[in-house]
């Protein structure tokens, strides 16, 4: 079978004494971690886990996080990978919606959610480590320590639910998009037909593993190579330098703002990064300023494109790709993704068009969670996944991810891509932050507004318009400038631009 409970019981029968994992100065080797994941297996089997009930992870990057997800594999469980940055109310509401049987946080988390679990489903709540806020909370460690390991795991269909992840929701309320054992295990061969993975690969895990690029993207293509993970509880750049010498790592996914904050610590230069053959970037372009200054160093970068719904790989490409194509978000590097541009009638646009991004393959997620209507709007007849992300192909084939569609403004009969115009205004001296979104206007149906945080420094219209139109054709220039002291974001750190439409309109 190629359930995600299998991958480290085989693992553990291959290469028994590999190091799997390393968390807080200890390490595991595969056959320590498989017990472990059995006992813990057993530990949420006795309290009343069944095949398809959901457990929850609400903390840091821990051992734990995943010893609970292959345990809760283990006996057919489905596994519920939560933000550490929400609040106790946003937690609640997931719970509810998940139907959370079993709970475990860490101390710091468990304090936060504690005073809304009465209103959750939540039946048991397993605290990871030292602080819990009361009585109800069960010691993981002593309860890992009181059970032995199950000796069979539950016999698990690939299309079987491994795990819901709640995606971060810029638009509403979030949503649990279902990934199936197949879809990781399909993700995963991606990765390893993608990337120059080897078995003796060492990667540090610093991005959040409740996010599915921390988890899938280099940890478990490691794990099932039986290469080495290293996890950090949470990113930290001067850290994660000091690791990378420590730890001989290899290699690394990070989103480019991971990457850049180590590059701008003055210890960058001196840091022995020889052990790194290639660093993983997802969830935006890395830049050309850090393609380079990691060149320099010998260090290439990989870029992927995906989403939670794609579990995420849809594209890759090559390290020399990355340095060729500037900006692409890839091309067929991988080989179970099909990929296309499409209008809204549903064709493939023309080289240099811009269109919807469609994901078609095994890792595509089985659809939301108990919400049959936002599936149908995702997922066509066909089995195309609609993205939300605006594209374009070049003549090489190459896919081009610009913006989200929902914030393209349609300014008199022009396009205007956000991204483009912020990058721009990034670059005034009184910008701190910028979004930038479309406001209902009568004359040109929407015009383009900047809303700013100057951090005090002085800004107004004439100078900001004055400063785009240097650097972009007209109808992309700021009509109208609001300030604010900082811009709304969601938990993931995702700029909330209703919000900003709905403040302004
Ligand atoms: P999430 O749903 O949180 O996993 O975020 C997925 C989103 O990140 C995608 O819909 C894209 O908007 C964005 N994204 C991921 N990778 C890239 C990339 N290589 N280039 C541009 N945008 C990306
Ligand atoms: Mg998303």
């Amino acid at each position: 079978t190629i359930d995600l409970g299998s991958w480290i019981a085989r693992r553990a029968a291959i290469s028994p004494e590999r190091p799997a994992i390393t968390f807080d100065g200890e390490t595991l080797t595969y056959r320590a971690f498989q017990q472990r994941i059995d006992r813990v297996a057993a530990v949420l089997a006795a309290g009343g886990v069944a095949a398809g009930d959901r457990v929850g992870y609400l903390g840091f990057n821990h051992v734990a996080f995943l010893e609970s997800m292959l345990g809760a594999a283990r006996i057919g469980a489905i596994f519920v990978p939560l933000n550490f940055r929400l609040t106790g109310s946003e937690l609640a509401w997931i719970l509810t919606d998940a139907g959370v049987h079993t709970l475990v946080a860490d101390g710091d988390r468990a304090a936060i959610v504690d005073p809304a679990l009465a209103e959750t489903p939540v039946q048991r709540a397993i605290v990871v480590d030292d602080g819990a806020p009361g009585d109800r909370w069960e010691s993981y460690a002593a309860l890992v320590g009181a059970h032995d390991p199950i000796t069979a795991a539950a016999v698990v269909d690939p299309s079987d639910v491994a795990l819901i992840m709640y995606t971060s929701g810029t638009t509403g309320r979030p949503k649990g998009a279902m990934l199936t054992h197949s879809n990781f295990f399909q993700n995963n061969v991606n990765g390893l037909l993608a990337m120059d993975s080897s078995r003796d690969d060492v990667t540090l895990v610093g991005a959040p593993l409740f996010h599915i690029g921390g988890l899938n993207v280099t940890t478990l293509v490691t794990l099932q190579k039986g290469g080495h993970v290293v996890l950090m509880p949470a990113f930290d750049p001067a850290a994660a330098l000091r690791m990378i010498a420590e730890h001989r790592i290899t290699t690394m996914f990070g989103v480019p703002a991971m990457f850049l904050f180590m590059a701008q610590l003055p210890e960058f230069e001196e840091a022995d990064l020889s052990s790194l053959r290639f660093l993983v970037c997802g969830g935006a372009p890395v830049p050309e300023p850090l393609i380079r200054r990691y060149g320099d160093r010998g260090i290439p970068f990989a870029q992927g494109y995906g989403l939670t719904e794609t579990a995420p790989l849809a594209l890759v490409m090559s390290v020399d790709e990355t340095s060729r194509k500037i900006g692409a978000a890839g091309k067929t590097t991988c080989m179970l993704s099909d990929v296309r541009v499409v209008d809204p009638d549903g064709a493939d646009v023309a080289v240099g068009q811009n269109g919807e991004v469609c994901v078609r393959g095994p890792q595509v997620m089985a659809g939301y969670w108990r919400n049959p209507e936002a599936t149908a709007r995702a997922i066509d007849e066909d089995g195309w996944f609609h993205t939300g992300d605006l594209g374009r192909v070049d003549e090489d084939g190459y896919v081009y991810v610009i913006d989200r569609i929902k914030d393209m403004i349609i300014t008199g009969g022009e396009n205007v891509y956000p991204a483009e115009v912020e990058s721009v205004l990034y670059d005034h001296p009184a910008v701190a932050e910028v979004a930038v979104i479309g406001l209902p206007d009568d004359t040109w149906g929407e015009s383009v507004t900047a809303v700013v945080a100057t951090g005090g420094a002085d800004l107004d219209l004439d100078d900001l318009a004055r400063f785009a139109r240097e650097r972009l054709a007209g109808y992309k220039v700021p009509r109208r400038l609001e300030f604010v002291d900082a811009l709304p974001r969601n938990p993931s750190g995702k700029i909330l631009k209703f919000v900003l439409r709905e403040n302004y309109s």
